[in-house]
C-alpha cells in the first residue's frame, strides 16, 4: 500500500487509520474528508526531533497552514507545541480560535494590507515575514502608532530553480514573492530595516517551491542564504540569529514516486550547514523550516460515491463521483497525480481503466485520468489517497456544491472536526 495507514479488512473494504472507509461513508455521507491525526502527530514529532538534532535545540518546523486549516487541527498542533506559518488573518484567526499561542506563528504573504499588519501585531503574531520595502515602511509606521516593536524576518529570493512545476516554483529572481539577493535589492532592504526604530530584524526567509524530492535545492538555498548573511555581517555588522528555509519537501502520491525520509534529508542539510558555517565564520543560527504538504498530505483521504459509469467505445471510460474540483481542484489546476482505489472492493485487482470526473459543469473537472480501478459501479465508494494537503484548504462552493465534512481519525475512533455545509450556510450572507 502507498502509505502504512492504508489497509484492507476481512470484508475486502479499504481501511484508513484502521477504520473501515465504507462504514465511514455510510455514517457521514460523501464526499468526505478523512484526517489521520496520529499520523500528523508522528510527522510533527519527526520534524521537531530531526531539526533539533541537525541544527540548534531551538530550531523549529512551522506547519504551513495553507495546506490544511481548521480549528481542531490547531488544537492538536498547540498540544504538540508546534510553530505555524500563516498567510492571512483568516488563518491566524482560526489558530487563535483553537487557543493556539500566536507567538509561535510566522506571518507570510506578498501583499499584507495595513489592517492585516495591525491585526497581526495586536494578536501577538511572533514573526512577520516582510516581503518588500513598501511593506517594511508600512509596518514601521503601524508598529510606531501602536507603540510596539515588530519582530521581523525578510523574505528573500535566493535565485534557485528547484525544477518543480512552474506554478509552485517560488524561489527564482522573477517572482512576485520576496526581494532578490542577486539584484542587490535584498541588501538595500536590510540596510533600510536595520535603521528602523520599530522593527527588530531577526533574519531571513526563503521558500524555493513545492514537491521537492531532492535535498540539493535546500542545500543550494542554505548556501545562498548563509552567504548573504555573512556578507551582511561583514558590511553592516548584523549577524542574523534566525534563518528560515521555507517548505517544499515532497510527498509520495503514486507508487512510482520515490520513498522519502524527512529526517534523513534534514540530517543531510544539517551536515552541509555545519561545514558552511565554519567556512563563513558564522555562529549557528536558529533554523526554521515550513513543511505544509509533507506534514499532512499522507494523513488525508477523500471518499466519494460512484454515480454514472460511461464507457465510450474507442474512447474512454468515464466514472463520475459526487464531488470533484470543488473539493479537490488540484488535477484541474496542475494535473496532480493521485492514487485511487475502489474502497468497496479493495481486495480485488484493478481491471478497468477510468477517467474519474466530478459533478461540476466543467469538462476540466477531473480527479484523475487513465487510472486502474476494480470496475466501479453506481454506489461503490471510491477513495482518493494522499489528499490531506491542499484539498480541504482549496475547496470552494463552485456550482453551489456544499463543502464536505471533515472527520478526524485517532486511535481507531472517528470524530467530526468540520461539519458538512448546509444549504442555509450557502445563503447565509445573501441579502
Ligand atoms: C506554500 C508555502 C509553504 C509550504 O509549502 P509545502 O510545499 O506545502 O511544504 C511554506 N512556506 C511558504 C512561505 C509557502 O508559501
Amino acid at each position: 500500500m502507498l502509505s502504512d495507514n492504508i489497509n484492507i479488512n476481512e470484508k475486502g473494504h479499504l481501511t484508513f487509520a484502521g477504520v473501515d472507509t465504507v462504514d465511514l461513508a455510510k455514517k457521514y455521507g460523501t464526499p468526505l474528508y478523512l484526517i489521520d491525526e496520529d499520523k500528523i502527530v508522528g510527522r510533527v514529532r519527526e520534524y521537531k526531533s530531526a531539526m533539533k538534532s541537525a541544527f540548534t535545540p531551538d530550531s523549529e518546523p512551522c506547519f504551513a497552514g495553507k495546506a490544511l486549516c481548521y480549528t481542531d487541527l490547531y488544537r492538536t498542533l498547540e498540544k504538540e507545541n508546534m510553530w505555524i506559518d500563516v498567510v492571512s488573518p483568516g488563518e491566524f484567526y482560526t489558530a487563535k480560535n483553537a487557543g493556539f499561542d500566536l507567538s509561535r506563528a510566522m506571518f507570510h504573504g506578498n501583499n499584507k494590507t495595513d489592517d492585516d499588519l495591525r491585526m497581526a501585531l495586536q494578536m501577538g503574531v511572533g514573526r512577520i515575514v516582510v516581503d518588500s520595502l513598501d511593506e517594511a515602511i508600512a509596518l514601521e509606521g503601524i508598529a510606531g502608532e501602536m507603540g510596539m516593536k515588530a519582530s521581523v524576518l525578510l523574505r528573500l529570493t535566493p535565485g534557485i530553480d528547484p525544477h518543480t512545476l512552474k506554478a509552485i516554483n517560488t524561489g527564482t529572481v522573477d517572482s512576485k514573492f520576496g526581494v532578490a539577493i542577486e539584484t542587490g535589492d535584498a541588501e538595500k532592504l536590510v540596510e533600510k530595516v536595520l535603521g528602523f526604530k520599530n522593527i527588530t530584524l531577526y533574519g531571513y526567509h526563503c521558500h524555493i517551491g513545492s514537491q521537492v524530492f531532492d535535498c540539493a535545492p535546500f542545500i543550494e538555498a542554505s548556501d545562498r542564504m548563509l552567504g548573504f548573511s555573512a556578507d551582511i555581517k561583514e558590511k553592516y555588522g548584523f549577524e542574523a540569529p534566525e534563518i528560515n528555509l521555507g517548505g517544499g519537501m515532497a510527498v509520495k502520491y503514486v507508487e512510482s514516486d520515490p520513498e522519502i525520509s524527512y529526517s534523513k534529508n534534514i540530517a543531510e542539510i544539517g551536515e552541509y550547514i555545519d561545514t558552511l558555517l565554519e567556512k563563513l565564520s558564522l555562529k549557528k543560527p536558529r533554523i526554521f523550516m515550513e513543511p505544509g504538504r509533507s506534514t499532512v498530505a499522507d494523513s488525508g483521504m477523500t471518499l466519494y460515491t460512484v454515480g454514472s459509469v460511461k464507457c465510450i467505445k474507442d474512447y474512454k471510460n468515464y466514472v463520475s463521483v459526487d464531488g470533484g474540483m470543488a473539493d479537490n481542484p488540484r488535477y484541474a489546476l496542475y494535473e496532480s497525480p493521485y492514487t485511487l482505489i475502489n474502497a468497496s472492493y479493495a481486495d480485488k485487482a484493478p481491471d478497468f481503466k477510468a477517467t474519474v470526473g466530478g459533478r461540476c459543469c466543467e469538462s476540466g473537472d477531473l480527479i484523475q485520468e487513465r487510472v486502474g480501478l476494480f470496475r466501479p459501479e453506481r454506489g461503490d465508494i471510491l477513495a482518493v489517497c494522499t489528499t490531506g494537503a491542499y484539498n480541504f484548504s482549496m475547496s470552494s462552493n463552485y456550482n453551489r456544491l456544499l463543502r464536505p465534512a471533515l472527520v478526524t481519525l485517532s486511535a481507531g475512533k472517528d470524530r467530526i472536526s468540520v461539519k458538512r455545509q448546509t444549504f442555509e450556510d450557502l445563503v447565509r450572507n445573501d441579502l
